[in-house]
């Protein structure tokens, strides 16, 4: 099952870019098949404000972000062992291909803060993998 930390955001998944919403019920699905964890959304659609803003606390220039274009899903991965977190991270880059060179749907990096997260992001060339 699909949770969000805020609620709010139960309301933007009319504002995601195709196939983002399919990647986010995929991961889901990976996750509690294996692990028997549902997923946590922690950040799916921001405005260019909520974008200013977080750009402010980190300290660093104003850039666009995939977040402003309904192209970029974040999810919690705390609740993971670094070998499961890697896993579905390598599972999701498998079974789904970004489309542009040097880009992944799915990384797992840093916040500011130290913790990691999951960062999913789609373009438009984005498509499932043949076969899978
Ligand atoms: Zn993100």
């Amino acid at each position: 099952m699909i949770t969000t930390k805020n609620t709010e955001d139960l309301l933007e998944y009319d504002k995601l870019q195709y196939p983002l919403f399919d990647i986010i019920c995929y991961f889901d699905r990976l996750s509690v098949d294996l692990y028997n964890k549902n997923i946590c959304v922690t950040d799916l659609f921001r405005s260019e404000d909520e974008h200013r803003e977080i750009c402010r606390k980190k300290g660093v220039d104003f850039y666009l972000s995939v977040h402003m274009f309904g192209r970029g899903a974040d999810i919690r991965s705390w609740q993971y062992s670094k070998e499961e977190a890697e896993y579905l991270r390598d599972m999701i880059n498998l079974n789904w291909i970004h489309g542009y060179d040097g880009y992944q749907v799915c990384i797992l990096h840093k916040l500011g803060n130290g913790a990691y997260h999951f960062h999913l992001q789609v373009s438009d060339r984005t498509r499932k993998k043949e076969g899978n």
